[in-house]
């Protein structure tokens, strides 16, 4: 168990791991050789053995390849072999459909050595990206594909934070659901009830160097949240799969298991993987300084256009598994209805305007994501839509400044408002018919996704939804 006398021992940690080997990005095939023999040399004097490489894949699945610690520089510069067919392994377990990933081939993965991190007793963990044999990057893998978006952005002078919100629902090693207790909804002994717990999760991710901004109980039971603090796009999904990682690691050190699935038990609360979106133009924020509503600059007004436009159509990477449908029910502040509106919590797109009660700036909290999505596939989507949205100058939608449930189904159509869908077929058909999705994140990532979601429509067709929740309730753990 962590301690805090190890904590204290560790306190450079975050030094090394933020920025002693950092590179660029927006992803630089082969890092120079001096980052990695700081590396080498800070995880020698921190006692790291073993490094664990982690590719996330179309189902939101991490997986993970790993060596000895001397061997980092062979997982940086040659990786480690993986099939091609990772990226469609399905919530089950089971590789999908062979048709459409292929099976034979082998894929590198090399460790991005900037975003190296101590998880613990000896532990480092870090991203990959995969490449192919003669050393040209996969275009299927999401983290490429993010650093695209990154770049299709930046060519246009713009730049992007993202902060992530992790929800999960503490359950037995089993995945059977604790016992609620006495408790309540944002509730402080709700929270002190797992005091140690949520100590040690600090503590990791003070080691970690992933900044955290705040620790609460969620309205559902045993259900907690984590929201991690601003970063660029790519460091940001980065540390969100370390700080999943962490989770899981610290609860089953106290003997239960994180739950991230999009509905842990049917009829409660679900989890969001809620992500906050700013942009700025050099040093100009687009959410605030302008003259539109809420202080909106011109291009702001055209990027959130774009994202709420979109959302249907990205709706199979962002919240498209066989549970999701079932989160995004109206009153569960997941975001429901594809609609903005300023701290409207059921609007797919929350506007959190700036101010002195945000040090961060104003930003977009788009709702409806959950942790089915693969975290760089969805956060390339927000980019790329929100892009769509200034490049085509599209209108800013009417502003919903109520629940949008609560407005006729004739006022809805005339502000424009629609309901997310909660049918797994029409996501993965919207996907599968949109153009702007496949320029997005290219045919190998909508394949890969589309294949994925497929599978799971297979596998729990008929299965009423209590069963899929049970089935499902630890996949993403
Ligand atoms: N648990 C809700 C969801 O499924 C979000 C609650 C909140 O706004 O924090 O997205
Ligand atoms: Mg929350």
């Amino acid at each position: 168990m962590l301690t805090a006398e190890r904590v204290d021992a560790q306190a450079d940690v975050h030094a090394w791991s933020m920025d002693a080997a950092r590179t660029d990005p927006t992803l630089s095939p082969l890092p120079e050789g001096d980052a990695v023999d700081r590396l080498e040399q800070q995880l020698r004097t921190d006692g790291v053995r073993w490094i664990i490489g982690t590719a996330t894949n179309a189902a939101g699945l991490v997986l993970a390849k790993s060596i000895p610690a001397p061997r980092l520089t062979a997982f940086v510069r040659s990786g480690c072999g993986l099939s091609p067919a990772h990226n469609a392994y399905g919530v089950d377990g089971s590789v999908v459909d062979a048709a459409s990933v292929p099976h034979v081939g082998d894929l590198r993965l090399r460790l991005d050595p900037s975003g190296v991190r101590m998880i613990g007793d000896g532990i480092a963990m870090g991203p990959t990206d995969t490449f192919f044999q003669d050393g040209t990057p996969d275009p299927a893998c999401p983290r490429v594909v993010l650093a695209k978006a990154v770049r299709d952005l930046a060519e246009q002078g713009l730049h992007a934070m993202v902060g992530h919100e992790v929800e999960f629902v503490l359950v037995r090693p089993d995945g059977s659901l604790l016992d609620p207790g006495n408790w309540r909804p944002y509730g402080a002994n709700a929270l002190l009830g797992q005091e140690e717990l949520v100590l040690d999760l600090l503590a990791g991710f003070e080691r970690a160097g992933i900044g955290v901004e705040q620790v609460h109980a969620e309205y559902g039971e045993a259900q907690f949240e984590v929201s991690l603090g601003p970063d660029d796009p790519i460091r940001s999904a980065d540390a969100l799969i370390t700080a999943r990682v962490l989770i899981v690691r610290t609860a089953r050190r106290h003997g239960l298991m994180a739950s991230f699935s999009p509905l842990p038990e049917v009829g409660k609360v679900g989890n969001g993987a809620h992500q906050h979106l700013s942009l700025r133009r050099g040093n100009e924020p687009l959410f605030s300084g302008g003259d539109g509503p809420h202080g909106l600059t011109g291009e702001g007004a055209h990027a959130i256009a774009g994202l709420v436009r979109g959302l249907p159509q990205a709706q199979a990477v962002l919240a498209g598994s066989a549970l999701s449908g079932a989160r995004l029910q109206p009153g569960g502040w997941s975001g429901a209805y594809a609609c903005w509106g300023r701290e409207n919590r059921e609007a797919a797109v929350r506007f959190v305007t700036d101010g002195m009660s945000n040090p961060h700036g104003a930003n977009v909290e788009v709702k409806m994501i959950d942790a089915s999505a693969n975290p760089y596939l969805a956060t390339a989507s927000l980019l790329g839509l929100a892009l769509d949205g200034i490049r085509r100058r599209l209108p800013l939608p009417a502003e919903v400044t109520t629940d949008p449930a609560d407005l006729s189904d004739t006022d809805r159509v005339h502000a424009g408002v629609t309901r997310l869908a909660s049918d797994q077929a029409a996501m993965v058909d919207a996907l599968e018919s949109s153009e702007e999705m496949r320029r997005i994140l290219g045919d190998p990532v909508v394949t890969a996704v589309l294949a994925v979601r497929r599978h799971e429509q297979v596998l729990f067709a008929g299965m009423p939804p209590e069963g899929v929740a049970a089935a499902l309730r630890l996949a993403w753990s």
